[in-house]
């Protein structure tokens, strides 16, 4: 749908069903011969979209670094009356067309940007990709353009009442009213419009409602209020409730990356790994040791509603069914009781932690222990 995949699947090439990484797994393999038992087997990367709520690309991220910036965190329109195109110009920042505007649905599915109604434009029903048209008043009598709009003034001061004209607001002079001759210095303050209409120039009608039109200006012609269409534009705000939870797993994610790579593992994101049912499951970090083949699986949940059973559940069968060395489940958000006795029986290593850099340093600790005790190749 939109680049939530990883660098390391655009890298792949999808002909001849090849496995990712052929070199890196062979040269591994060549190097531990006994490790090939219980090896989940790694395949490609299909047209298959992935469940995780997190989204895979640093794409997104630089995105939502730049609506932080704006105001009201809002994503607005651009619009191009005159070729009817509207464009959302932030998305050239990560160097996605302007008019993408699917790559923002997709945002909005992930509960990371709200979509809202910006305008409602009436657009000509004729030429309905022109988005410019403009009102026109037309005297009701005569159907001329030369309408003029009158008002009545009041000098509050004197309670001279007389039409507009009769006043003379240019700047040049100081204003007067005509009837004390007293100068008006505030017109807000010292004069009062009781009333409103208009006048054509042409018949001499007076009309309160002048007929109103709107011109197609590309087109150059008329339409009626009412038979025009309309054009919604949208505006994508940025959820703030999940706002830190992204930005806590995407920083997390790349922390564990970079700190698997220094106990000799490979890491990769989002990676799909077979298990042992023919069943293909997306991992978010699938790590594997260049030594001993040793795999691990790394889960990453936050989210303000805390970590359920039935999340748990959505781990444990990729665990199950892969079987790895070790499985871990990081997270900043809550978790229950129960979910804790769960991961536990099932031998998934929970860290829970509402402090992002503890989370690292226990999984640290965690791999380093597991390393130690595997005999510590570096
Ligand atoms: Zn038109
Ligand atoms: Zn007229
Ligand atoms: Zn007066």
């Amino acid at each position: 749908m939109f680049g939530r995949k990883s660098n390391v699947f655009s890298k792949l090439k999808s002909k001849s069903g090849t496995i990712p990484n052929v070199v890196n797994m062979i040269h591994v393999l060549e190097n531990e011969p006994d490790s090939k038992k219980n090896s989940p087997k790694l395949i490609q990367k299909i047209n298959s979209e992935p469940d995780s709520i997190i989204p895979s690309t640093s794409k997104s991220v630089n995105l939502i670094q730049q609506v932080q910036k704006l105001e009201d965190n809002t994503i607005k329109p651009f619009i191009d009356y005159t070729n009817g195109r509207i464009f959302y110009p932030i998305l050239s920042h990560i160097e996605e067309p302007t008019d993408n505007v699917s790559y923002l649905d997709g945002l909005v599915s992930d509960g990371i940007l709200a979509k809202n109604i910006y305008e409602k434009l009436i657009v000509c029903p004729v030429h309905s990709d022109v988005f410019s048209s403009s009102m026109r008043l037309y005297c009701p009598k005569c159907h001329s353009m030369n309408v003029d709009k009158l008002n009545l003034f009041e000098h509050k001061k004197c309670g001279y009442i007389a039409e507009s004209t009769n006043f003379d607001f240019t700047n040049s002079t100081p204003s007067v009213c005509p009837s004390c001759k007293k100068e008006i210095k505030n017109f807000d303050k010292e004069i009062r419009v009781p009333a409103m209409w208009y006048q054509c120039a042409d018949c001499s009608e007076k009309f309160d409602n002048a007929v109103i039109k709107l011109h197609c200006r590309k087109h150059d012609h008329d339409f009626d209020t009412n038979s025009g269409k309309f054009v919604t534009t949208f505006c994508y705000k940025l959820r703030n409730s999940d706002m830190s939870n992204i930005s806590d797993s995407t920083q997390i994610r790349d922390e564990l990356v970079k700190l698997l790579h220094g106990f000799n593992f490979t890491a990769e994101l989002n990676f799909l790994v077979q298990g042992k049912s023919g069943n293909v499951h997306e991992i978010p970090i699938f790590g594997k040791n260049k030594y001993n083949n040793d795999s691990i699986l790394i889960f990453i949940k936050n989210q303000s509603t805390g970590i359920s059973e039935s999340d748990m559940n959505s781990i444990l069968i990729p665990k199950l069914d892969i079987d790895p060395k070790s499985t871990l489940l990081v997270t900043v958000s809550d978790v229950k009781e129960d979910v804790e006795n769960l991961a536990k029986h099932y031998k998934i290593n929970l860290i829970s932690d509402p402090n992002f850099s503890k989370i690292i340093s226990r999984v640290e600790e965690f791999v380093s222990a597991w390393y130690a005790h595997n005999g510590g190749h570096k």
